[in-house]
């Protein structure tokens, strides 16, 4: 089964759309958090999220619309978004948010935002901490967003220690049976110097993980951000990709 791997969509519409279109058929959407929070279309994106079989982890950003965790840890712009974004939500879609799991396992797979161990805060940015998780706790392979970087790290048993490896979009990277900790990067708000948004494909039969990048209508989500005062450093930042 062919399976589409989404995360931290962040409330961009045209971003999600332009991916749902470049996908081809999937069986169900597997989603690592923040839907919402940055971007323009919170309701909308979760409503499109709902017109499919879906599995979510919860986001910090999906927390800090709901008010279940204190504004002040995130910076000036992000906060600004997430206060005009709980005005924004749907009571129907701020329960949806609510009821979203830290982190599940999905047929073997370990679904979470941040990390295994602390799924909803920590950020993997580099080998020491994906380390850290690999020993943990017990998965094989785990699908994790937050950093909106594209990336996948390798345990490598005999030596005891971890790889990070770049993600090819040339080819399918081979699961073979390793534990592996993979992040398909960013629908709505990529981080990686490029600004085309960025999502997986996970097919359990073959055993692969295909990373995919899609231009989307930039200008669109930047002109729906202006219309509704959203802070200009996180309008501009979309066309750069960091
Ligand atoms: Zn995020």
């Amino acid at each position: 089964m062919r399976y589409l791997i989404l995360s931290d969509i962040h409330g961009n519409n045209p971003a999600l759309q332009s991916v749902l279109r470049d996908a081809g058929e999937f069986a169900e959407i597997w989603c690592l958090g923040d839907i919402v929070g940055y971007g323009p279309n919170p309701n909308q994106c979760i409503d499109q999220l709902r017109e499919y079989p879906l599995h979510c982890s919860a986001g910090n950003h999906d927390w800090g619309a709901l008010g279940k965790t204190d504004l002040y840890v995130f910076n000036r712009a992000a906060r600004q978004a997430l206060l005009w974004t709980r005005d924004e939500l749907t009571a129907r879609n701020m329960q949806m948010l609510n009821d979203l799991p830290t982190s599940l396992c999905v047929q073997g797979y370990l679904l979470a935002h941040g990390s295994p161990r602390e799924p909803v805060w920590e950020y993997i940015l580099n080998t020491a901490t994906a380390q850290e998780n690999f020993q943990a706790i017990d998965f094989r392979v785990a699908l994790v967003g937050h950093t909106h970087m594209p990336a996948v790290f390798e345990w490598l048993p005999e030596s005891r220690n971890t790889r990070l490896m770049v993600p090819d979009y040339e080819g399918p990277l081979h699961l073979d049976g390793r534990r592996l900790i993979i992040n398909p990067g960013s629908v709505g708000q990529p981080r990686d110097g490029n600004p085309d948004a960025a999502y997986g494909i996970l097919d359990t039969e073959a055993a692969t993980f295909e990373f995919r990048r899609v231009p989307y209508p930039v200008a669109i989500t930047q002109a729906r951000m202006s219309a509704r005062k959203l802070p200009q450093r996180l309008i501009d930042r979309l066309e750069m990709g960091r």
